[in-house]
């Protein structure tokens, strides 16, 4: 049953999505976890007590600050903010406890919102391991998807899940993203070349942002 909840989502990445299925599956939940943030969790104690110690990363407080709600963001960083001013009640007194000080702070600076992404993350590349494996039709969508480097890196972690078609699977990510790789630089090439003036070509528009997809992340 459990396999066949976390299958669904991943059947839709890979037939719906034109660029890095993983990077629309993370994007997908991203936006449910920014809306909870904003909303149930803000008055739920438990939240409220790992938010005030960790926080949230640079990326999903402006997710946060770009959503509908101001006064529940405020709250939290009021009680973030009176979290973070008991950790620093006593000066640093000499180089050593400046260290310390340092440490403490970096301690306490993470994302509540990484946190939660990344175990479901983790069983999804499994679960596409998984179905590599053992779905007829699956090995054909994971070859054709354009999965972007990080994600990729991901899928090879998770290689032993294939089983038996290990090999196989490692061959499909790595041919996949090979050919990416190629388009990229040929288009990134092609891009540049635009800008001579022995040219007269326009650049296509959507070059740039498909080699971040493919390189860096599909949600710019
Ligand atoms: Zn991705
Ligand atoms: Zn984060």
């Amino acid at each position: 049953m459990q396999y066949q909840i976390q299958t669904m989502p991943i059947w839709d990445a890979y037939k719906t999505h034109d660029g890095c299925p993983l990077c629309a599956i993370f994007a997908d939940r991203e936006k449910r976890l920014v809306g909870q943030y904003l909303a149930e969790n803000v008055m739920d104690p438990d939240f409220r007590s790992t938010s005030n110690r960790i926080g949230f990363c640079p990326e999903h407080i402006r997710q946060m600050y770009a959503g509908q709600n101001k006064l529940g963001l405020a709250l939290q960083l009021e009680t973030r903010a009176a979290e973070m001013a008991k950790l620093l009640s006593k000066a640093p007194t000499d180089k050593k406890s400046a260290k310390k000080t340092a440490a403490m702070i970096e301690d306490h600076r993470g994302c509540v919102i990484c946190n939660a992404l990344k175990e479901p993350m983790e069983r999804y590349y499994m679960t596409i391991a998984a179905m590599y494996a053992n779905e007829s039709e699956f090995p054909e969508l994971f070859r054709e998807a354009h999965h972007c480097l990080a994600h990729a890196a991901m899928l090879y972690d998770a290689a032993a899940y294939a089983g038996k078609s290990v090999k196989d699977y490692l061959s499909a990510l790595t041919d996949g993203i090979k050919r990416d790789l190629k388009r990229t630089e040929s288009d990134m090439r092609a891009f540049a070349d635009c800008f001579d003036f022995r040219n007269n070509q326009k650049p296509d528009a959507q070059a740039i942002p498909r080699a971040i997809g493919v390189l860096i992340t599909d949600k710019l």
